[in-house]
């Protein structure tokens, strides 16, 4: 098929809507959109019926609604266009209502209190502004979902409430420059990390199977250390699942732009073009679910998990974001002329200020089991927050800052609204990879959400703290008898009370975490240390003030998160119980057993046993110490049951269990290097990591 055939085919996109809807119908929906505005019931009718059309044409049977649930990936219930007409027969069908408005069962998914079992209603609620597609022969219609009195249930409301409190309040600081902006947009283009394995490989290890991740497994004789993996030629097999995945994702409207190698063997990277943000959202859980299809096609198993071998490299979620008009001007691209260099370094003022502020907020939006195995290892960013402006944009604001004038390579006396700044148009080698959230050019680049995580929530936060800090801007600013000195004594306060939020240097080093101790910076190392930070007063005020969650509803994400990270460490270690005790232990047994029945006979011929007996002694001793570890970490597990499933319980899956688990695996990997292979009950990490030839 042709591209132009090709591109957006399973989508009932604008074209598609201006070809199926009556002009007037379509102009409305248009209207609607733009301004937020709830569609009428009967101009549903028209755009129901008109995407029915499109479906049934191709072939498609059956519609859902399609939404994100705190569970971080996507919900779907199937019913079918089927409708019985009085003379016995069907006609397919798509009213307005059903276009508009579903019921699923709402208490079989989490919702941290906000509904009960025996008041189960929800309903999801279309959102027009993400398009319809078509997902294995279903029409899915992406839509909010809520309890019946409005409460989120759902990823996908607080998003487009924290657009909404941006725009608004975007749009009023921008006004103070004479900007004719009617709406402020928030982009984003998520970076996916992904690791492609052979499917027969995962089916043989239960801790893949289970977790997403290895719990066991001794470190390769090669790993990633010559450094021959990232950007390197792609293997055959694996440039025809990313050709597919391509056509795939094409299909469905996405715009699928970037493919290469990552550090670690076996892994890789995807990037689309970025977009409005909550479109973005729903593209990049889409991706993830056609990831993984279409790897199964290819009998290949995509692992999006944030850590699934030890000793590589894991993955994330680079969650490339800025602010643009409606006129597409980007609030992050420093502009030519001195008016435009005093807004970008109001707007950069207003990041500085947000990230320094809720450090603790963009710490816990990435906060996940998963991803606690890449914070602060050596590979991603730490868990302290700090964000890189480079030495030139940094110089720029402190001689602001100070009443300096600043000269380096610019040479240019800084008097805001005089000068033209430079351009800061930074090339790559420029860029801090280490920095957790750096300035890129034109846009701010968030390394630390994990790769199997929603973008949705810190993009929440994102949008709720700039909201917050423009409306804060705009109040002072719309006082100000002069805009430009009202601007400068913004900078000058930003720079003293939140500078220490910049940091340019080298974020894996230990000298940072001291550094960073120092300066006052919170490093809120694992997910239970996060988490209870969501429901502080501030955070709650925050939310409230810019309508984006009610208490009740962080207080629920924060029950739900705090179960989710407690179920999820319970399966690891019942996993490893598992394999301990019915695939690692009876191997190594055996194993053992065959060398006292080989040195037996070698001893009664006379011949040299000691190897078999050394190796048979120290099989011993392992084996006791691993019988010692499973009791210990079965008694981890029954103290952390007692505890319930709340922030108690989480505590002690993180003191107790978890530092179990790792003693286990120790002991287990240390078998592993002494059994043969033969024996070994499934592959260890060379055979998975090499899998894909
Ligand atoms: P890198 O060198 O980090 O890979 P790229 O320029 O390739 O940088 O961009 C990575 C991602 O950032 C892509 O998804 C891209 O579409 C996205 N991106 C580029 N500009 C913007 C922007 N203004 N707003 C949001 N995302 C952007
Ligand atoms: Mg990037």
């Amino acid at each position: 098929m042709i591209m132009s055939e090709l591109y957006g085919s399973m989508v009932f996109d604008d074209a598609v809507m201006a070809r199926y809807l009556p002009e007037e119908t379509y102009a409305e929906l248009k209207r609607c959109c733009a301004s937020d505005l709830p569609l009428s019931l009967d101009v549903a009718n028209v755009i129901a019926n008109a995407m029915k059309d499109w479906a049934v044409e191709k072939g498609v049977t059956h519609f859902t609604h399609w939404f994100q649930p705190m569970t971080g990936i996507t919900a779907e219930k199937h019913d079918s266009f089927i409708s019985p007409t009085a003379d016995g027969g069907v006609i397919m069908e798509l009213s307005g209502k059903e276009l508009i408005k579903g019921e699923p069962d709402a208490s079989s998914f989490p919702n941290g209190g906000l509904r009960s079992t025996f008041e189960a209603r929800g309903y999801t609620a279309w959102d027009p502004t993400s398009n319809a597609f078509i997902k294995d022969g279903i029409l899915c219609i992406p839509t909010a979902f809520c309890s019946y009195n409005g409460d989120a249930l759902d990823k996908k409301t607080p998003l487009l409430r924290s657009m909404e409190a941006v725009n608004k309040q975007g749009v009023r600081l921008l006004r103070l420059f004479g900007r004719k902006t009617e709406r402020l947009n928030v982009t984003v283009g998520p970076e996916q990390e992904y690791f492609l394995i052979d499917t027969e490989a995962f089916k043989k290890r239960k801790d893949l199977f289970y977790t997403g991740r290895t719990l066991f497994g001794a470190r390769p004789p090669k790993g990633q250390e010559l450094e021959d993996h990232y950007f390197g030629a792609i293997k055959p097999r694996v440039v025809r699942y990313m050709k597919e995945l391509d056509e795939e994702l094409w299909k469905v409207g996405i715009l699928a732009k970037t493919k290469h190698n990552e550090v670690a063997p076996a892994q890789h990277e995807f990037a689309p073009i970025f977009t409005t943000v909550n479109v973005a959202s729903d593209q990049n859980q889409l991706t993830m679910e056609i990831m993984k299809k279409v790897a199964a096609k290819h009998g290949m198993t995509c692992l999006l998990h944030e850590k699934p071998f030890d000793g590589v490299n894991g993955s994330g979620k680079h969650n490339n974001w800025s602010l643009c008009t409606n006129f597409g001007h980007n609030l992050f691209d420093p502009g030519k002329s001195p008016e435009d260099n005093a807004q970008f370094l109001l707007i950069l003022a207003a990041v500085i200020s947000a990230v320094d502020k809720h450090q603790d907020l963009l710490r816990i939006a990435v906060a996940s089991a998963g991803n606690d195995h890449r914070l602060g290892a050596n590979e991603a960013p730490p868990a302290i927050v700090s964000m890189y402006l480079g030495d030139e944009l940094t110089g720029i604001l402190q001689a602001i800052a100070d009443g300096r004038t600043f000269s380096r390579r610019a040479k240019c006396e800084v008097k805001l609204g005089v000068h033209v700044l430079p351009q800061f148009a930074m090339d790559s080698s420029d860029r801090n990879r280490t920095s957790p959230f750096a300035f890129t050019g034109n846009k701010f680049e968030f390394r630390m959400p994990g790769s199997a995580q929603s973008i949705a929530g810190v993009n929440v936060v994102l949008n709720t703290i700039m909201a917050e800090e423009f409306s804060l801007f705009a109040d002072e600013l719309e006082k100000a008898d002069d805009l430009k000195a009202g601007i400068s004594a913004i900078i000058k306060r930003v720079m003293k009370e939140h500078g220490r939020i910049i940091f340019n240097g080298n974020n894996y080093s230990e000298e940072w975490v001291a550094e960073a101790q120092k300066r006052g910076l919170l490093n809120l190392a694992s997910t239970i240390d996060a988490l209870p930070c969501l429901t502080s007063q501030k955070n709650v005020a925050l939310f409230e003030r810019q309508g984006v969650f009610s208490e009740r509803e962080l207080r629920s994400r924060e029950e739900v998160y705090t179960e989710t990270y407690c179920r999820l460490i319970n399966i690891e270690a019942m996993t490893m119980l598992d394999m301990t005790n019915m695939e690692i232990l009876p191997s190594a047994l055996s194993y053992k057993k065959e060398l006292v029945k080989t040195a037996k006979s070698s001893i009664a011929v006379n011949v040299d046993a000691s190897a078999e007996i050394e190796i048979s002694v120290l099989l011993a001793e392992l084996i006791n110490t691993a019988r010692k570890r499973v009791s210990t970490l079965k008694s981890a597990l029954d103290e952390a049951h007692g505890l319930g499933v709340g922030l108690e319980s989480g505590r002690c899956y993180r003191d107790k269990v978890i530092p179990s688990m790792t003693e286990l695996r120790k002991t287990c990997d240390e078998l592993e290097l002494n059994v043969a292979k033969d024996f070994w009950p499934f592959p260890n990490y060379g055979d998975v990591l090499f899998s894909v030839h």
